[in-house]
């Protein structure tokens, strides 16, 4: 029985685990992949204090610090469900069930991807999911964002400061951000707005991104758009779908409610990072949000482990 059992390995597990472990406490880790989308990130240039590293090497420092304690690390598992009796238990996909006095829920989010041709072979190549992480590598070029939700206008509005012009790109015939935000962009001089497109491919020369093709929608008709980016931000799926049949609550877009100390609805549940409701998706607000579930986990035990 784990006094902690933190359910997924990347930023916000690794750092839930450590301040787990750190109070003495029995510490499990189980995660389908260790690292999560940071496994899947090239360059970090905003993890504060650390100027520049790259994911591959922040995930073996997260694990290599994980390590540092006696933390139970039970990688290529996937979690089924939560319920609870005397204790809680997670069920995983391969049968076996794991049991624990309080749970820490951590496993992230995805992006949705276009799903055309050349999109997954230029990912961080000109192909970018992030604008507050890859926006500046973009300086003084074109780039286009896919997407005329909030997110897509935020990304646009946020995009237009540092790069040299912005062209969204959105499927249907209006766009789906606030007023206020599509206001904004039209105020914008470089900014230019495309509706009923419907990006077909990702263009690139074997290296990088150089532009992609879409279809008008009204009049059938391909065009080409030269950028050097494109960032996707046709949504984020929070990774919370095994939580549906629980007590644990979730908002309308599947995020797991937390309050202040990362509690959920379930008692004993904690929940930190990405497919948390909070308000920003990044390395270091995970981590943080990790530190916070795992201290109100501890709370918890306090005041309801008696044994
Ligand atoms: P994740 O990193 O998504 O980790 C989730 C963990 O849960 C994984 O271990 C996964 O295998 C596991 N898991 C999921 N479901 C289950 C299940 N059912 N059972 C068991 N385990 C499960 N942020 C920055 O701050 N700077 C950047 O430069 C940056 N660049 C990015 C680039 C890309 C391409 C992407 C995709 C994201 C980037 N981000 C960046 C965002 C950042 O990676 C995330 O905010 C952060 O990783 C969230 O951490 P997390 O621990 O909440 O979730």
């Amino acid at each position: 029985v784990f006094d902690v059992l933190v359910v997924g390995g990347g930023p916000a597990g690794a750092s839930a685990a450590i301040y787990s472990a750190r109070k003495g406490l029995k510490t499990g880790v189980v995660a389908d992949k260790f690292g999560g989308q940071v496994s899947e990130t090239l360059g970090i240039e905003n993890f504060i204090s650390v100027q520049a590293t790259q994911g591959p090497k922040l995930v073996a420092q997260l694990e290599e610090h994980v390590n540092q304690y006696e933390v139970d690390i039970m990688k290529g598992q996937r979690a089924l469900s939560v319920s609870a009796d005397e204790l809680l238990s997670i069920e995983l996909e391969s049968g076996a069930t794991l049991k624990a006095k309080s749970i820490v829920v951590a496993t992230g989010a995805r992006w949705r991807s276009m799903n055309v041709p050349g999109e997954a072979e230029y990912k961080g190549r000109g192909v970018a999911y992030c604008p507050h992480c890859d926006g500046p590598l973009f300086k003084g070029k074109p780039v286009a964002v896919i997407g005329g939700g909030n997110s897509g206008i935020e990304a646009a509005i946020d995009l237009a400061n540092i790069v040299e012009q912005v062209t969204v790109l959105e499927f249907a015939d209006t766009l789906r951000a606030d007023d206020v935000l599509i206001k904004k962009a039209r105020s914008l001089p470089n900014i230019t707005i495309i509706t009923h497109a419907q990006t077909t491919q990702v263009l690139g020369d074997d290296k990088k991104v150089t532009g992609l093709t879409y279809i008008d929608r009204d009049t059938h008709v391909e065009h080409q758009l030269p950028v050097a980016g494109i960032f996707v931000q046709i949504g984020l799926i929070p990774n919370s779908e095994w939580l549906q049949n629980s007590d644990v609550a979730l908002t309308q877009f599947g995020e797991i409610e937390v309050d202040g100390k990362g509690a959920t609805s379930m008692s004993g549940v904690y929940a930190a990072g990405d497919v948390t409701s909070s308000a920003f998706k990044q390395i270091i607000i995970a981590m943080g949000s990790g530190a916070t579930a795992s201290l109100g986990a501890f709370d918890y035990l306090i005041r309801h482990d008696t044994s």
